[in-house]
């Protein structure tokens, strides 16, 4: 006989842990308890014979819940004392001091038990959007704090019915201690209300009538579980068009919702990890390849040969579909230009009144707001391109263990903080775009509910982009002032290596080659970075390569018409007037004035008036896709070089080469850009664009990748990295992967976090631990 004392940490907690631990105990016959130690997991205690206790911790590894996660099992053996004939589930204990690191559970998409439940008549679950047991639902999105338990969570405004409580309180119920359980009697209440608020009567169930109304045509916000969204039918242009009006956002790709794998193969290509990461818990949107022909609308995502597919996650998702099948519905988070997404149901009667025709809202908070995630799969792996519901809060792991706690504050686009605590990184969900007082409140929030969450209400440091403009720096002069922590300062680039680093689990002093790569980051020198090579550790950097730096007359004006940036690149290999001739003929919807533009254009390039010189790669991209009339103007982020990605896919790789040259300038690499652009526009004409375009990736590439291997050889480097939001381009990828390996050097993308804005905060947190 013996007893031993077992203590978990990872995700344990609010996944229906202590019930599977009481399970297998009872099972083997074992006396004792399990209780949760706050955010220090879980606690076991077990007594009986000691073959038994040894089948429990098999038990205990083999039989886990899917979603559960062991960071560390400890265990203790002692003497047999038999204080406990039967095993007990001790109630939470909040008052206990933290003593190791715990992970919140993610939203998690509804269970095929309960989706039983909702399709069975004869159960009294039957049709209710909310049902949910230990193994699924909500968890982040409702949770106000720790421990995890329904009175800490929104879930408090509904108190557990009779029926409902029984099988709260019966072990072997599955529903035994879910927090988040609740019935048609007890739980929250779907109502449909018209475009001035008023409740709609009629039909049978509100989640009916919306399904009617989204078959006939009519666009609807409808309240999910982290977020709204706006809803519409996929199959017809017309709503689309009228949707796309109404928000004013003609280009931006909207992302639909199936009902399941099999509408999905209708209109998409879908591999076996596509299908996976689709029905996986965390239930992301996955990006994948239209097929030819595309049955859906094209107005989805315009230009792209790209879809974002995501499956249902919720109950009121499945509904919809239950009462009117549809091959696909729009479902794009419901935000303004410029603030995070709406989740009151106030804001959304206010906000969205003159986009939606009719709300479908329920009664329960969204305590944390939670964007949908956004996958990708690139040369078979997996490739964030946001990283929010489904994985959030969920942690990074370091390599390393730090002395300091470290608030991030990312970028400005498409961005999310971080709090790095010991050795994990615990990246906030997808806040968006940092440009009103709503989103920096909301990344505020987003960053004081997770440390909350942590058990923590200071930091040691607060690191910050190097761009004196960036709104996110006033949120850190004001943390910095708050905790008495310093602020400290992280080069964009630098970031995103850091991140790329630390995700892949590289170790403090090691030094890695990074080819990185974006639309823009303040440089070292004040200039706009985006197209650089460099070595790093966490501590520091050295820039050793770099893209030609071109004109940008008029700065940021560039990034919004393509046409400046081309005009620019031109300007210095051709004459005036043969320049002024091709642009006016073939690219002058990249310029938003037209004629005139291109004149004051030239005017700003003589004189060099606000015309900073740029490496971005994204620039580049963006120029030439409006040289080859791909597109001339940013309506979203990304729009030029994601549109040449989707043209450059249908293009024959083989067909015409591009000149790749390097220059060292006095130890300095640099790949000649100008020599590129001015081939593409002379074969203009002569080939196919979709080749030139695959041509021109192809080239830049290989430009890259020729320049990491210089500098990782030269260095005596073994590892090189590529990153930046240009990483997402599959092409791109692919060459600088089969170069890097091809020369026996070892390759590292992202897979865990965005190459991209959204995995910056990694990478400021981790350099700023050793800065600090
Ligand atoms: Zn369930
Ligand atoms: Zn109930
Ligand atoms: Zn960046």
């Amino acid at each position: 006989m013996a007893r031993a004392i077992i203590r978990i940490s990872g995700l344990v907690q609010g996944i229906g842990f202590r019930p599977f631990v009481y399970r297998i105990a009872v099972s083997k016959g074992l006396g004792g308890y399990v209780k949760n130690l706050g955010d220090a997991g879980v606690e076991v205690l077990v007594e009986g014979e000691e073959a038994r206790i040894h089948a429990f911790l098999r038990d205990l590894k083999d039989k886990k819940p899917p979603i559960a996660l062991y960071t560390s099992v400890d265990v203790e053996w002692l003497d047999y004392v038999g204080d406990y004939n039967a095993f007990l589930i001790d109630e939470s204990d909040a008052g206990r001091k933290n003593v190791r690191l715990s992970i919140i559970p993610p939203d998690i998409s509804i269970c095929d038990d309960c989706l039983r439940d909702i399709f069975n008549p004869q159960d009294r679950h039957f049709l209710y959007p909310f049902t949910c047991c230990t193994l699924c639902g909500p968890r982040f999105t409702v949770i106000k704090s720790l421990p995890y338990d329904r009175e800490r969570t929104t879930m408090i405004d509904f108190p557990l019915c009779k029926e409902c409580s029984h099988e709260y309180s019966n072990p072997l119920d599955r529903r035994f201690n879910a927090q988040t359980i609740c019935c048609p009697r007890c739980g929250p209440r779907m109502k449909l209300l018209d475009h001035e608020g008023k409740i709609v009567e009629g039909g049978k169930d509100p989640i009916e009538f919306a399904a009617r109304l989204l078959e006939e045509g009519f666009i609807l916000a409808i309240k999910g579980i982290g977020g709204i969204h706006i809803a519409a039918k996929a199959l017809e242009d017309e709503p689309l068009m009228r949707l796309r009006k109404r928000r004013r956002k003609p280009q931006k790709p909207f992302a639909i919702m199936s009902p399941d794998l099999g509408e999905v193969r209708k209109y998409a290509i879908v591999s076996k990890l596509e299908e996976e990461l689709l029905s996986s818990y965390a239930r992301p949107i996955v990006v994948l390849r239209k097929k030819d022909p595309f049955p859906l609308s094209e107005l989805i995502s315009p230009g792209l040969d790209t879809v974002g597919v995501m499956l249902p996650y919720s109950g009121i998702h499945y509904l919809l579909f239950h009462y009117r099948r549809q091959p696909a519905l729009v479902m794009t988070s419901a935000n303004l230009p410029g603030e995070p997404m709406t989740i009151s149901n106030d804001e959304a009667l206010e906000k969205l009144r003159g986009i939606v025709d009719y709300f479908l809202l329920h009664d329960r908070e969204i305590w944390q707001r939670c964007d949908d995630s956004v996958l990708r799969v690139i040369d078979g792996r997996r490739v964030f391109m946001r990283r929010s519901r489904g994985y959030v809060p969920m942690p990074i792991a370091l390599p390393f263990s730090s002395s300091i706690k470290v608030a991030a504050m990312g970028a400005e686009l498409s961005t999310t903080a971080a709090i790095l605590k010991k050795d994990r990184v615990y990246l906030t969900q997808h806040i968006g775009d940092l440009d009103g007082p709503e989103s920096l409140t909301f990344l505020k929030e987003a960053l004081i509910h997770l440390m909350a969450l942590l058990g923590t209400d200071r930091v040691d440091a607060i690191a910050c982009d190097m761009h004196p403009a960036f709104l996110s720096r006033d949120l850190a002069s004001e943390l910095s002032e708050e905790m008495d922590a310093p602020i400290i300062e992280v080069q964009h680039h630098h970031a995103h290596l850091a991140s790329l680093m630390a995700e892949n689990g590289i170790e403090p002093g090691k030094e890695v080659v990074g080819i990185v790569c974006d639309g823009f980051g303040y440089g070292m020198d004040g200039a706009p970075w985006g197209g650089e090579v460099i070595i790093a550790d966490y501590e520091g950097f050295r820039r050793l390569g770099h893209l030609q730096p071109q004109p940008m007359p008029g700065g940021d004006l560039c990034a919004r018409s393509y046409g400046r940036m081309l005009q620019g690149i031109l300007y210095n290999d051709m004459p005036r007037d043969e320049l002024r001739d091709f642009l006016t003929k073939e690219c002058l919807r990249g310029f938003r004035r037209g004629v005139f533009e291109v004149e004051t254009v030239f005017d700003q390039l003589e004189k060099g008036i606000y015309t900073p010189m740029t490496t971005s790669a994204g620039r580049l991209l963006d120029a030439v896709s409006c040289l080859l009339g791909i597109a001339y103007e940013r309506s979203y982020e990304g729009e030029g070089a994601i549109k040449l990605e989707a043209f450059a896919a249908r293009g024959n790789p083989d067909s015409v080469e591009l000149p790749v040259e390097i220059e060292d300038r006095g130890g300095m690499l640099v790949l000649n850009t100008s020599r590129m652009v001015r081939r593409v526009m002379e074969l203009k004409g002569f080939y196919r664009r979709e080749d030139l375009a695959c041509a021109f990736q192809k080239a830049l590439a290989k430009g890259l990748a020729e320049m990491a291997i210089k500098v990782a050889r030269d260095n005596g480097l073994s590892l090189i990295g590529f990153t930046g939001g240009v990483a997402n381009n599959e092409a791109m990828n692919k060459i600088i992967r089969r170069m890097v390996e091809g020369q026996g050097y070892r390759f590292l993308c992202h897979g865990q976090v965005p190459c991209g804005d959204g995995g910056l905060s990694l990478g400021q947190a981790t350099i700023a631990s050793f800065k600090a």
